[in-house]
């Protein structure tokens, strides 16, 4: 029975989460997830919650949890970082209406409690924590390595009929694919770095234009030479969560060093020190010692995410700069796509060739959207990190039209087309619709 196939799926994060739920909410009984951490303790900071995340979140029932506790962005600022000059403003009252769900941001944890609360209440899932998978081999019948963590002993061969790597944007699997494919394609370096801060609302409150920052239903991205900041409040406007982009001066550039690394607040604080005032206030509310600097790494396109009965999932095959808040709403995209089109009426046998024709509709249907996101991402970066010269006067004067309403938005995530191209697709739809073209019909 297509139903009773052993998926395995490689790593909880959003990837992972959204991919089990959306393939238990179409049928499939028998759901492995292996992730290395011991426990799924999720912590981290803020993050856009795009319609687009949002609507596939609702139907798999956990959209509710989510917003209850995040917060709905009414506008958008671009400020000038030196000055806090405003570039340009950009309503976001209307993303509702147009695309049946707001733009809100809110706590990652949040997202990824209420994904895995969600895989819970489904029998058909099971979490295997503390396992590390390696090793993994292709074709009709995947299998990979599992090590438990804390017990190299009892390390074992796993087979499985479906293998989904969502193992993130350091992906042993994709690694083992390219090599099992015979191609190349390496992780890249971006050349930049982010410092990740939350502060809470008691740490601003002594300071007007600060307390005026989290009590603002606003995203605002203050720019620069090379490096930007944007922030906005969450947690119910208890918190006020920073995010950064600036050069990579801290890590190797060898591919393989950590991703994160306790930061120097005298560091940071020098990164921004052509930055205003109040940002220099702001920055320097964060306690010594909680500085957190993240590496920004991509990857080169590959040719193909599907290898047999195997496929990637999220930034193991499409990392992407956050200049556009739009990875994690990609992975959950990727998970929602494979639920359709592995749906087990639509792979009624549940023959190897089955599977392969439908991860290969997965294909199809995903990897040309997100990597086009991937570049858009990259270039909104390029955009927003301009310095002096023609090309940032000319940035400036279509934020300058900005002001009397015209013309497209350069900051990309606020701009009305491209959020059209974004929000306005409903990916579950196209999976059906490229199911049908493809002959992949539901047999009940
Ligand atoms: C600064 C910053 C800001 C961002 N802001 C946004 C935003 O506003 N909106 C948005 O949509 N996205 C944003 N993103 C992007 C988003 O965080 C990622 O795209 C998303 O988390 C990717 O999810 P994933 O499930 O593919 O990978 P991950 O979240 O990396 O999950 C991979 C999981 O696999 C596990 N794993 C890895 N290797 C193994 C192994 N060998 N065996 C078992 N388990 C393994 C890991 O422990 C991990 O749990 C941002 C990213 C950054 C860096």
């Amino acid at each position: 029975m297509a139903d009773n196939l052993r998926i395995a799926i490689i790593g909880a994060g959003m990837g992972g989460l959204a991919t089990a739920l959306s393939l238990a909410k179409s049928g499939h009984k028998n759901i492995t997830i292996y992730e290395t951490a011991p426990g799924l303790g999720f912590v981290g900071a803020g993050i856009q919650l795009a319609p687009n995340m949002a609507r596939i979140l609702d139907r798999l029932g956990c959209w509710k949890q989510i917003a209850a506790e995040a917060v709905q962005c009414s506008d958008t600022y671009i400020r000038e970082g030196s000055t806090n000059k405003e570039l340009g403003h950009v309503k976001l009252d209307y993303v509702e209406k147009t695309y049946g769900y707001p733009h809100m941001v809110g706590h990652r944890a949040s997202l990824a409690n209420s994904l895995y609360d969600g895989c819970l209440k489904e029998p058909s899932i099971t979490f295997k924590l503390g396992s590390l998978i390696s090793e993994a081999q292709f074709g009709p019948n995947p299998s990979f390595k599992l090590t438990p963590v804390g017990a190299p002993d009892e390390e074992r061969r796993v087979e499985c009929d479906i293998l989904l790597a969502a193992d993130g944007v350091k992906s042993q699997t994709r690694v083992s694919m390219l090599t099992s494919l015979n191609e190349t394609a390496t992780v890249k370096d971006s050349g930049q770095a982010a410092y990740r801060i939350m502060l809470t609302r008691e740490q601003m409150a002594h300071d007007p234009e600060l307390l005026a920052l989290i009590e603002a239903d606003t995203v605002t991205r203050w720019i620069g030479e090379k490096k930007h900041i944007i922030a906005y409040p969450i947690h119910n406007k208890q918190i006020y969560n920073i995010s950064t982009a600036q050069p990579d001066t801290n890590f190797s550039t060898a591919p393989n060093t950590t991703y994160t690394t306790t930061g120097s607040k005298s560091a940071m604080m020098g990164v921004y020190d052509d930055f205003c005032p109040m940002i220099h206030r702001m920055l320097d509310l964060v306690p010594d010692g909680d500085v957190v600097e993240w590496k920004l790494r991509v990857h080169e396109p590959l040719r193909t995410w599907v290898h047999g009965s195997s496929a990637l999932v999220g930034d193991a095959c499409h990392p992407t700069l956050p200049h556009l808040a739009q990875g994690a709403a990609q992975a959950i995209e990727d998970g929602a796509v494979l639920g359709v089109v592995l749906a087990p009426s639509r792979i009624a046998d549940g023959s190897p060739d089955s599977i392969n024709a439908a991860l290969k509709v997965y294909e199809s249907v995903r990897k040309e959207r997100a990597e086009a996101l991937v570049e858009l991402a990259a270039e909104n970066g390029r955009q927003m990190h301009l310095g002096s010269g023609k090309a940032k006067e000319e940035r400036d004067k279509i934020f300058a039209a900005l002001k009397s309403g015209k013309g497209p938005v350069p900051d990309k995530w606020a701009d009305a087309d491209v959020q059209k191209m974004i929000y306005g697709l409903d990916v579950v739809d196209e999976a059906e619709k490229a199911c049908l073209a493809q002959g992949l019909v539901a047999k009940l």
